[in-house]
């Protein structure tokens, strides 16, 4: 008797919370109309930022091209007159990218970024693969200040050896020497 009235009081409990939903204002979200915002580190299309100064960032060192998972990032390396290094011709696969956010873990340059930006669907494959000029925004993304030539420990535009952030004028060893 005691289990034929548990059921009953269970049964009750779901039917009330059910008639409960009954008189609620219905709450959904029409879309393309309404778009909810989305936090700012959701993982969809991929950028290529610049650098405080308005250069680019990437230095084309293939690290988000390693770590790629499904290998849809290729790139050609070349370097400026001043010394800084930067992507000849930088290339995503969107048809393949599963948007784990591992290339902009890897990059130390805080260019490759992953965007909010989820509205990327297309019916020609084709067209998913994106070049460099695709890529490349005017903004530096989520990192506003970081610049890495000033860290570089590298002679560019941005500085000489020693004079970057945190260093020291480098020693001139054969003055050690006896
Ligand atoms: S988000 Fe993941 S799959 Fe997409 S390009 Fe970056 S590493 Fe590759
Ligand atoms: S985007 Fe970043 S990790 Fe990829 S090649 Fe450029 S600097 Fe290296």
């Amino acid at each position: 008797m005691a289990s034929v009235w548990e059921a009953v009081v269970a049964l009750a409990a779901g039917f009330a919370t059910t008639f409960k939903h009954l008189f609620r204002k219905p709450i959904t979200e029409q879309y393309p109309e309404f778009k909810r915002p989305l936090p700012a580190r959701s993982r969809a299309r991929i950028v290529l930022t610049r650098d405080p100064d308005g250069a680019e960032r990437c230095v084309a060192c293939y690290l988000c091209s390693a770590v790629c998972p499904v290998s849809c990032i290729s790139m050609q390396s070349a370097e400026r007159q001043d010394g800084r290094r930067y992507a000849d011709w930088f290339r995503i696969n969107f048809a393949r990218c599963i948007y784990c956010g591992l290339c902009e873990e890897a990059c130390p340059t805080s260019a490759i970024q992953l965007t909010p930006d989820f509205e990327n669907c297309r019916r020609d494959i084709l067209t998913l693969v994106y070049e460099k000029e695709d890529l490349l925004v005017d903004s530096c993304g989520k990192d506003t200040e970081y610049n890495f030539y000033k860290y570089a420990g590298v002679t560019t535009d941005v500085g000489g050896k020693g004079t970057h952030a945190k260093e020291e004028t480098p020693v001139d060893v054969k003055s050690n020497m006896p």
